[in-house]
């Protein structure tokens, strides 16, 4: 076991990290955000939960709540709250980051009102201000190079997440031609001195084979991190809005302290919804959390049969950023409700080898006490945009549209009648063409016009940061085959 210096503290007062497959290997939850994943490709999950006051954490604003929050998560970090106000004052529409709407059937969680109008903006304004405190605090003096591979919204977060971020610097690898419009727009027209866009020649998985690759072999000269949703900083920021969206339902006396609420969650890689369940795990009284996929429904199967079976083809579909068939934050769930490394470890191996794993039954047992899932292909994605703006005069994002619909099918599964809070993770003005095709049959549209057409057609305003995109100036042009992408990182 390594040593740590306990300032005085107790052992037992300290909370570290370990792996989900081993817990010998150990982090202060500092060192587990600059590291990203574990040494044994594991995941970081904390040896015990903290304890919050959930009473007094439901009467504070937003940005309170996160620095309680966060604070709690990863206790090494010092001045959290200034670490939350840099990160988020002035960047979302409102201060109070994430608001709610009442529809009049379910509450919705509006996750994208941040500065590039997707969920993963509130993790990844934040993770800048604890990357960059992490290696304050640990002496470190290398700059970091962030690499992501991305299918479109990642990217951009991440881009203006760490534009112009001292001792930093940021990558973002998309496959070309593979995102929308309005997405490579958002991406090659981003400013900032530390910035770096690359188009692939091939698909998502080659983009993301080849960031893979490069964590492998590393990077000669070059201290390599990632901004995705396996680093446990870009995780705590999301329990959050679970505590904001009850507090809400408390303030609008639509509910009692200590009631139960459901939460549905278009989910893709399973972080936005592990947040869910680590919030209830702090003791937010959360109900049923409903895991709401696409066509792509490994995790609808694995919820169900307790076998998680990635060997099926990948389907595109109009909410692309749920299209995916390993969900890595899964393993963190896996291990949180087994505490069992080997089990995990276990798992882990024959997902790698056979592409499959069986959990044990009583596993699978308690998995279904805590979630309940359900899938929305292409056609009731659209028929339930449809429907939500006739009847709800609400206008939803393709991947909200996925958890409407999951929610419903759980409410008729079920007849549950506590309150259902829809967490929405994308404006409908990223994916235009998609939900203008929901609403009327219009073609010969670019995506931009689209979205203009959108906007009067619903009287729905485009958000600032999505105007004007057309006009501005395209920064990152060079598109490079997948073998090239060791070269370009060296160069940078
Ligand atoms: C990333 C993303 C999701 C999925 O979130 P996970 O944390 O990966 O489950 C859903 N919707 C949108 C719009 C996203 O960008």
């Amino acid at each position: 076991m390594p040593v740590f210096v306990l300032f005085g503290k107790k052992r037992e007062e300290i909370m570290l990290y370990h792996s989900t497959r081993s817990k010998e290997n150990i982090a202060d939850s500092a060192q587990a955000v600059l590291n990203g994943l574990a040494p044994d490709g594991g995941l970081y999950v904390p040896e015990q939960l903290p304890r919050v006051d959930v009473a007094a954490c439901l009467q504070e604003n937003t940005m309170d709540m996160a620095a309680r929050l966060i604070g709690a998560m990863l206790p090494d970090i010092p001045d959290m709250r200034t670490l939350v106000g840099n990160a988020y004052t002035g960047k979302f529409e409102t201060d109070e980051l994430t608001p709610t709407v009442d529809t009049g059937k379910f509450t919705v969680l509006e996750l994208f009102r941040g500065p590039t109008s997707a969920f993963k903006d509130v993790a990844l304004c934040m993770l800048p201000q604890l990357l960059t405190k992490a290696k304050t605090l640990k002496g470190m003096d290398e700059e970091i190079m962030i690499l992501t591979a991305t299918s479109g919204d990642t990217g951009k977060a991440a881009l203006a997440g760490f534009a112009d971020v001292p001792g930093v610097g940021i990558c973002v690898f998309y496959p070309d031609g593979g995102v929308s419009r309005v997405q490579r727009a958002q991406m090659v027209t981003q400013e900032g001195n530390n910035v770096h866009v690359c188009a692939v020649e091939g698909n998502f998985d080659d983009a993301q084979t080849g960031v893979k690759n490069l964590f492998a072999s590393g990077v000669p000269g070059k201290r390599l991190s990632t901004a995705n949703s396996i680093n446990i900083g870009r995780l705590a920021p999301q329990i959050t809005y679970y505590f904001k969206a009850y507090a809400d339902l408390l303030r609008r006396g639509q509910i009692q302290m200590g009631d139960k609420v459901n939460f549905s969650v278009p989910t893709g890689n399973f972080g936005d919804i592990l947040a869910g369940y680590l919030a209830k795990k702090l003791g937010l009284p959360v109900g049923k959390l409903i895991c709401a996929s696409n066509a792509n429904n490994v995790l609808t199967d694995f919820i169900e049969s307790g076998t998680y079976d990635r060997r099926r083809p990948l389907h595109k579909t109009i909410s692309p950023s749920m299209d995916i068939l390993v969900s890595s934050n899964l393993e963190r769930l896996l291990y949180l409700m087994s505490e069992d490394t080997d089990l995990v470890a276990s798992l882990m191996g024959s997902l790698n080898k056979e592409g499959f794993y069986r959990v044990p039954e009583n596993l699978k047992k308690a998995i279904q006490e805590e979630f309940w899932a359900g899938y929305c292909d292409d056609a009731k994605t659209r028929e339930t945009i449809g429907k939500v703006w006739r009847e709800q005069k609400y206008l939803c994002d393709t991947h909200t549209a996925a958890g409407w619909a999951v929610a419903e099918d759980y409410v008729a599964a079920t007849g549950d009648t506590a309150p259902m809070v829809v967490l929405s993770t994308a404006s409908p003005y990223k994916f235009p063409a998609a939900v203008l095709s929901a609403l009327e049959d219009v073609a010969e549209m670019d995506e931009f016009q689209q979205m203009d057409y959108l906007s009067k057609l619903t009287g729905v305003p485009v958000p600032g940061n999505l105007q004007g995109l057309q006009q501005k100036k395209e920064l990152h042009t060079t598109v490079i085959p997948k073998d090239k992408m060791l070269a370009f990182v060296e160069a940078l």
